[in-house]
């Protein structure tokens, strides 16, 4: 049987960015896939900031629209705009995508093998015993580390008893025929009635095309929602259709002996926008550092793997758990409170303030900047029954002025 040092699951972006970090320090590395194409069933909006494309490497040719803003509509049908001259991200082609990131792992040295469904896994001091299925037949690999990258419903966490995301969100999506207002600007609708505890969007994609979705907690209500959603745009012609779950919240542990979780295996993805690519990749690359030193000293236990539990949250866990915060603090709102929040947040000052600080993956940085203007954060923190100071303390306290906003002692 042969004995890799790293055996990756998945070959979405984590797994793929996970398994060629790990070759180019060296290791022997196994990357599975269960489906036959790479990137396909598809099963996002695309949308990817500049930051992400860049730190991913990919060839430009993937990226089909710059994005430069976003129009904002609440549950009455108000409408925030929100954006400037620069592109924030870019909408792209999410199969070409995986694609190019296999194709860097496969020139880094790693051995990668599709149509292959990892089915069961043996835990043991040295090494894991992997099975997987290919063709209808059953082969048997062993890895020192073993890499869950195998998506929101991650089979590899089952089997090494590692803890779930706290929630799953339903999401729905499917690309029309239509030509946007803004062929730059994403349009995302908030409402109780629109998308219950999550949102729904309208991405520009190819020419004339757009991508309509939504994300939701109340699954079964997903398709009539979708189709009461799509009214806005009349009865467009449906191109294609897909679907999947967000995970939100983040497990307390993504580590064992032997195993590693990262990407929407490991909950890794925003709260506030579902966006999973780039926070999925961040930890893949200190994913696959690990794993390889670890296999290649042969030491693969827990808590030499800790070390990127360790260094993945302080890259980001602060930022998740304030995107969880938001979450839940938004999903408590009712259609009237939203209302009032976006007749507060109306205001020039503010709406500028936002398009110059707004980041695709750091949602806090804007709030932080509000925050460094009270008299505009207060019109928002008058307007609605928001917890700011559990907020205020995820982003890790705030100017005195603000803290006495958020206790009501001032104005
Ligand atoms: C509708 C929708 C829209 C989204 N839009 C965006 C967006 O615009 N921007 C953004 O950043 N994020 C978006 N996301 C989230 C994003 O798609 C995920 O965060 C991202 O794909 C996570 O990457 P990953 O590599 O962790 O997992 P995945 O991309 O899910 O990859 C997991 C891979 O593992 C494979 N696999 C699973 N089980 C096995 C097995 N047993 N054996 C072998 N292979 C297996 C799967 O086939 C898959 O290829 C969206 C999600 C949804 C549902």
């Amino acid at each position: 049987m042969t004995v890799y040092d790293v055996i990756v699951v998945g070959a979405g972006p984590a797994g793929s960015v996970a398994a060629r970090t790990a070759a180019q320090e060296g290791a022997h590395v196994l990357l599975l896939e269960e489906h036959l194409q790479v990137g396909h069933p598809v099963r996002c909006t695309g949308l990817l900031s500049v930051r992400g494309v860049e730190q991913a490497g990919v060839s430009r040719d993937v990226l089909l629209r710059p994005i430069r803003g976003a129009f904002i509509y609440g549950p009455e049908g108000e409408r925030l705009t929100v954006g400037g001259p620069a592109p924030k991200g870019y909408v792209m082609d999410r199969g070409r995508f995986d694609q190019d990131l296999v194709e860097q792992a496969s020139h880094a040295g790693v051995q990668v093998v599709i149509g292959a469904r990892a089915c069961a896994l043996t835990r043991s001091t040295a090494s894991s015993e992997l099975v997987f299925r290919r063709d209808g037949r059953e082969e048997r690999v062993r890895g020192r580390v073993i890499i869950g990258a195998d998506g929101p419903q991650s089979r590899v966490a089952h089997w090494a008893g590692l803890p779930r995301p706290r929630r799953m969100i339903a999401a729905l999506q499917v690309t029309i025929a239509h030509e946007p207002e803004r062929p730059d600007f994403v349009e995302v609708f908030v409402g109780r009635q629109i998308a219950p505890d999550f949102f729904a969007w309208a991405v520009p994609a190819g020419p004339g095309e757009a991508r309509v979705g939504l994300g939701t907690s109340q699954g079964p209500q997903i398709r009539a929602l979708l189709d009461k959603l799509l009214e806005r745009w009349g009865a467009p012609r449906r191109l294609s259709e897909e679907s999947g779950v967000i995970p939100l919240g983040l497990p307390e542990r993504t580590v064992t002996d032997g195993i590693m979780l990262v990407g929407d295996a490991a909950g890794q993805a925003k709260p506030t926008s579902g966006g999973g690519i780039y926070t999925g990749t961040s930890c893949a690359r200190i994913a696959g550092e690990v794993a390889a030193r670890a296999a290649l000293s042969g030491r693969s236990d827990r808590r030499t793997l800790w070390e990127y539990e360790r260094r993945w949250r302080a890259l980001l866990e602060r930022e998740l758990r304030f995107g969880f915060q938001a979450h839940q603090a938004l999903r408590r709102l009712g259609d009237g409170d939203l209302s009032r929040l976006f007749r507060a947040a109306d205001h020039p000052q503010l709406l500028a303030l936002l398009g110059e600080h707004g980041d695709i993956d750091y949602t806090s940085r804007a709030l932080r900047a509000m925050l460094r203007r009270p008299r505009l954060w207060g019109r928002v923190l008058r307007a609605i029954p928001f917890d700011l100071q559990a907020l205020l303390e995820l982003l890790g306290g705030a100017p005195e002025d603000i803290a006495q906003y958020a206790k009501g002692e001032s104005q």
